[in-house]
């Protein structure tokens, strides 16, 4: 059975996910490329290294965004959302970082003791939001 997914479960299945999809077009270009990320109220945070995707966004900040999750070939959800992306410095950041960094410690596992500081390998970051404006799901589900 084929569905949309609620306003709860859109917001409910960003914020389980942290591993989401930007969509940006720039200079003539589409690029979609994977990143993990903490959502909260509408909007999605993020960091990483200066590449094609910051060139990109910084050219042309509005963007699309997907998360999805499968149980099974006919058991999945998805949400596409549109937003506007900016850099964040100063106090914004850091409250940022401090959102990355306990999210990703109480999702991902790592070895006893280890901090999970998303700018670990990654110097110089750079910190992110997508201020999301649209959001769309659907579903389907085995009957
Ligand atoms: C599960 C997951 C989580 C990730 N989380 C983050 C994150 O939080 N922050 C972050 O900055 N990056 C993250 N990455 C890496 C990210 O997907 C990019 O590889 C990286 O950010 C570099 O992107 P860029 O645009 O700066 O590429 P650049 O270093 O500028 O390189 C651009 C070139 O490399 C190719 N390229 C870049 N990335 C990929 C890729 N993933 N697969 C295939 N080709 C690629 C492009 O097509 C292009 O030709 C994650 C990747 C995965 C798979």
């Amino acid at each position: 059975m084929l569905g949309e997914l609620s306003r709860k479960q859109i917001e409910d299945l960003l914020l389980t996910n942290i591993v989401g999809r930007i969509g940006c077009h720039a200079f003539g270009r589409t690029y979609v490329v994977p990143v993990t990320y903490m959502y909260d109220a509408g909007v999605v945070y993020g960091h990483g290294r200066l590449g094609m995707k910051f060139h990109m966004m910084r050219a042309n900040p509005h963007v699309c965004f997907e998360v999805d999750m499968m149980d099974g070939f006919a058991d999945w959800q998805s949400v596409i959302a549109w937003g506007v992306f900016s850099e964040l410095h100063g106090d914004t950041a850091v409250q940022a970082l401090d959102l990355l960094t306990r999210g990703f410690e109480s999702r991902v596992a790592g070895p006893p003791g280890e901090t999970v500081h998303p700018s670990r390998n990654v110097e110089p970051s750079i910190v992110y939001h997508i201020e999301l404006q649209e959001k769309t799901g659907r579903y389907e589900r085995r009957v």
